[in-house]
């Protein structure tokens, strides 16, 4: 039987674990074959070095402790867990229990250590504490719950984004952040991806603990063991409020006017296609309104744009300030405005509101100390009345704000049925306008003008007259401000004028010297053709084609075709002045009638409008006027032409004042070329003055 130094040595040879014996200097007595596995060296080897030899040098401070502790008497067992050098420069981790063994004096002779190595776990603790360092410093929130989602473990961004403390998360249930904004079935998704796939991610809106929601991007991974069984969860998330917002507020530009802040006409219209669906399921009626302001562009043309942009700032405030929370007005065009009223009685409560408006609307604003004054016309439509569409709606409502306009704006109106006939016949005129020179409907009327010395006719004033098919005749007032409108005036105008012209020369190239080639031929000039700038040269060219001196043609603009745009419109008259024509200022009375910025005008004739002929002689007014404007236009060389002359009272007191030229029915209608031609070669006297 072997006795029990043999079993401890072969116990000791043979241990799974590292066993050393050691000097207290640290030279070693005997190590078993553990060890020699461990540090990678043979037997004698090891037993020629010291223990500090195999230690890692930055734990070496641990190593002299230890021997210390074991010099120290005391007889315990120490436990340390230190970094070992192998003989091939590899570094591992070894758990290590030093014993002394005291001499028979009772004093530390050796140390029996056994080493264990420890790498694995040792490498896997480190793991965690980097992973640790990681989750403490991440921005993305950290939450590790087990199997069945009791909150183990949170970090310092899980306490920041969501407002709870590790004390007041760790036990809890992640419920505690639910927000109430997703349904039951967006979770029971939720939780079947993560058993069928082991992960879920995706946005999630989950709650502050202020109360606050908040949008996350969420990523859950189930944790396994080995047999494949959830051990636990884990939940990364980052915050995407900051995200969310900068979305939000792009999505926010584009369904809204930016100056305003108003929603635009998508949004509009969106919220009147809603709003239908719910009035049509609740039986309710609905509003639309229409509003433009009157005359802004001359404001904006007057001050300047950023005055006209507070402006519609200023309307768009007073606007909402007369609307219920429930109901949107929106800014769909640069002036323009929609409003969409909910749950409306019918006619009665809009007109309300509509006046409401109007008033508002109307109550000055303060720009740069100065007091600016607007106003509005408005259309209303009303649901299911006057149309079932979002579109129906908004055309309705548009054309009765044009109603409002004709009615002299600053007033709202309701659409009705006559209305819409009016649009439709207005677009039927304009597509058969479009195709009347074409077709040859068009034709020349001219008109003689008289001289008033000598009776004789010395020019005629050319008038469009449309013989639309299989209709009476149309005169011009009845197409010409659609065509002005439309922009047909210009072709119209311009048929006008090479027709008129050339029928005039063929007069001269017919006619005596005497006679005929003093006749003169006028035409109007709409004020349309002001907006071009080279109307001069365009005028000119035709005239130029036709072969008539520009001297027998005299172009009648009026009063409000100038004044929109005076400098331009001087520029243009000087123009053609010098190229030869004369310019005759047409209906002179209706418009402005400043005889002051008469001198600033190159013309050389004046029309005094029929509405003061109209009164000659029986009322003074008229009389004084009429009589000022002659002698006014007479000192700055200007000849005076009296329009729409009926009676012979007029025509005696027209002489009376010394006036130069008459026009009327008194002495002739507007004729056809034909008629006008015989008229001329006539040489016809009205009378001898
Ligand atoms: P206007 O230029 O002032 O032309 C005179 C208008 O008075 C003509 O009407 C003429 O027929 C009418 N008139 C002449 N004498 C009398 C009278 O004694 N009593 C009454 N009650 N009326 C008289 P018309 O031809 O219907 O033209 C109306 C207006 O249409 C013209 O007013 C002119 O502004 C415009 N117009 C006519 N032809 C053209 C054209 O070719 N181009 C443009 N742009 N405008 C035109
Ligand atoms: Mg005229
Ligand atoms: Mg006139």
């Amino acid at each position: 039987m072997p006795d029990t130094k043999e079993i401890l040595l072969a116990t000791f040879k043979n241990s799974r674990y590292g066993m050393i014996l050691v000097h207290m200097d640290q030279s070693l007595k005997m190590v078993n074959s553990a060890v020699c596995a461990l540090l990678g060296y043979e037997e004698d080897e090891l037993l020629q070095m010291r223990f500090c030899d195999f230690t890692h040098p930055d734990d070496m401070a641990i190593n002299e402790a230890l021997f210390e502790d074991l010099k120290s008497g005391k007889g315990q067992t120490y436990e340390i867990v230190k970094r070992i050098k192998r003989k091939n420069g590899d570094i591992r981790y070894a758990r290590l229990t030093a014993t002394p063994v005291m001499d028979s004096m009772g004093a530390p002779k050796l140390g029996a250590i056994t080493m264990e190595d420890m790498t694995r776990d040792e490498e896997a603790a480190e793991k965690l504490r980097i992973a640790a360092k990681i989750y403490e410093n991440s921005e993305e929130g950290v939450v590790v719950t087990d199997r069945s989602g009791v909150i183990q473990f949170v970090n310092p961004a899980f306490t920041f984004i969501t407002g709870y403390s590790p004390e007041e998360a760790l036990g809890k249930n992640p419920n505690i952040l639910k927000s109430g904004r997703h349904s039951k079935e967006f979770y029971e998704l939720m939780w079947g991806s993560l058993i069928a796939e082991g992960t879920w991610q995706g946005e999630i809106w989950n709650r502050h603990k202020s109360g606050e929601a908040f949008l996350e991007r969420l990523r859950i991974t189930s944790i396994l063991d080995q047999e494949g069984k959830v051990t636990h969860y884990t939940a990364v998330f980052s915050d995407l409020t900051q995200v969310h917002n900068k979305e939000e507020e792009i999505r926010f530009q584009a369904y809204h006017d930016i100056l305003t802040g108003l929603p635009n006409r998508s949004l509009y219209l969106d919220r009147v296609r809603q709003a239908i669906t719910r009035a049509q399921r609740g039986g309710k009626k609905l509003a639309v309104m229409f509003l433009d302001l009157d005359d802004f562009k001359k404001i904006n043309d007057r001050l300047s744009h950023s005055a006209g942009d507070l402006l519609l700032q200023g309307v768009s405030a007073r606007l909402i300030s007369c609307l219920r929370e429930t109901d949107t007005v929106a800014r769909i065009g640069g002036d323009e405005f929609t409003i969409l009223l909910e749950d409306v009685d019918g006619e009665k409560q809009s007109s309300v509101v509509a006046g409401k408006i109007m008033r508002s609307i109307s109550e000055p604003y303060l720009y740069d100390s100065e007091e600016l004054y607007i106003s509005a016309s408005l259309g209303i439509s009303l649901y299911p009345a006057d149309g079932n569409s979002v579109e129906d709606l908004m055309k309705n409502a548009d054309t009765a704000m044009y109603h409002a306009k004709d009615q002299g704006k600053n007033n709202f109106q309701f659409f009705t049925e006559p209305m819409n006939q009016r649009v439709i016949k207005r677009l039927e005129v304009e597509s058969n306008l479009r195709k009347a020179l074409d077709k040859g409907e068009m034709f020349a009327c001219y008109q003689p003008k008289i001289d008033l010395k000598t009776g004789r006719v010395v020019g005629m004033e050319a008038l469009i007259r449309w013989r639309r098919e299989g209709l009476e005749l149309v005169l011009p007032n009845e197409f010409i401000p659609l065509a002005e409108e439309t922009g047909l005036i210009l072709g119209l105008d311009e048929w006008m004028l090479a027709n008129a012209c050339a029928f005039n020369q063929r007069i001269h190239e017919a006619g005596d010297e005497e006679f005929s080639v003093s006749v003169n031929v006028a035409v109007n000039v709409s004020a349309k053709a002001f907006e071009s700038p080279d109307l001069a040269k365009n005028i000119n060219d035709v005239v130029h084609q036709s072969g008539l001196k520009p001297h027998f043609v005299e172009l009648e603009v009026t009063e409000s075709s100038i004044i929109r745009n005076i400098d331009q419109a001087v520029v243009v008259l000087c123009k053609l002045r010098e190229y030869g024509f004369n310019i005759s200022m047409d209906d002179f009375g209706t418009g402005y009638s400043s005889l002051s910025y008469l001198s600033r005008l190159p013309i050389n004739i004046l029309k005094i409008d029929r509405s003061f002929i109209i009164d000659l002689p029986t009322n003074s007014k008229a009389k004084s006027i009429a009589k000022a404007i002659v002698t006014m236009s007479h000192e700055m060389d200007i000849k005076v032409v009296a329009e729409g002359v009926e009676t012979p009272n007029q025509l005696e007191y027209l002489c009376d004042i010394g006036c130069d030229e008459v026009q009327g029915y008194l002495f002739c209608k507007p004729l056809l070329e034909k008629e006008m031609e015989e008229l001329i070669q006539s040489r016809k006297h009205y009378f001898v003055g």
